[in-house]
C-alpha cells in the first residue's frame, strides 16, 4: 500500500490506521499515533540528521509535515508550527484580558508559557527534566491559557506550579500551587539505580 493510499484511509476514518508496511516496516511503528496536533500517516524513506526515520504527519490544521520519530516521541514536535503561532497569538489576546501585566515575571500567564517551554522546547534549559523525560501538558491546557487558569485558579502569593506525581503530566488532577518547601518534600528521588 502506498503512502497516498494510507493517507486517504487516515482521512476517511476517525480511528487510528494500523497497516503493516511489510519489508519497509520501520523498527518503531508510529502509524496513526497522535503527538499533540500531529497524527502520523506513514514512514517516509528519509532520515533526519542522526538517523531517525522521518514520518509523514497530518496536523489538525490540515497541513502535512515530516517529523522525525525521535522528535515526535520526546514531544519536541507537536504541530506543523501552528501551535507556536497560536501560542503567540493567544499570548497577545491574553495581554488584552489583563493577564501577564508587564514585568510580572511570576504571573499565571508566564507560568503557563514556561510550563509549555519545559515540555516542548528542546532549547529550554529545563527541557531534559521535562519534555526529555516524556512529561507533557494535557491538551485542555496546551492550547488555552483560559482553561489553565480556570482549573488552577489564581496563584496564591509565594506559591508556584507543582506536579504532585513527579513523573505525571501537567494536567488538572496532578497540579497544585505549592510553596518551595512543599515542593522540595515532593522531589523525585535521584540515582536509585547505578
Ligand atoms: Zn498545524
Amino acid at each position: 500500500m502506498t503512502c497516498a493510499e494510507l493517507f486517504r484511509m487516515g482521512e476517511s476514518s476517525d480511528s487510528p490506521v494500523r497497516v503493516s508496511l511489510g519489508a519497509n516496516m520501520p523498527r518503531i511503528d508510529l502509524t496513526g499515533q497522535r503527538f499533540g496536533r500531529l497524527v502520523t500517516i506513514c514512514a517516509t524513506s528519509e532520515r533526519a540528521v542522526g538517523g531517525s526515520i522521518l514520518w509523514r504527519c497530518r496536523c489538525d490544521c490540515g497541513t502535512n509535515v515530516n517529523a522525525s520519530c525521535a522528535n515526535l516521541r520526546r514531544g519536541a514536535v507537536a504541530s506543523c508550527g501552528c501551535l507556536q503561532r497560536d501560542w503567540t497569538k493567544s499570548g497577545k489576546a491574553n495581554f488584552k484580558h489583563g493577564y501577564a501585566h508587564s514585568g510580572a515575571e511570576s504571573s499565571e500567564f508566564n507560568i503557563w508559557c514556561t510550563m509549555k517551554a519545559r515540555c516542548f522546547n528542546p532549547n529550554s534549559e529545563k527541557f531534559p527534566d521535562y519534555g526529555g523525560r516524556g512529561i507533557t501538558v494535557c491538551e485542555r491546557w496546551l492550547n488555552s491559557f483560559e482553561n489553565f487558569l480556570a482549573d488552577m485558579g489564581p496563584r496564591p502569593e509565594g506559591k508556584t506550579l507543582d506536579r504532585e506525581q513527579v513523573n505525571g503530566n501537567y494536567e488538572p488532577g496532578n497540579c497544585r500551587w505549592a510553596t518551595p518547601k512543599e515542593q522540595r518534600a515532593n522531589q523525585r528521588p535521584r540515582s536509585l539505580a547505578a
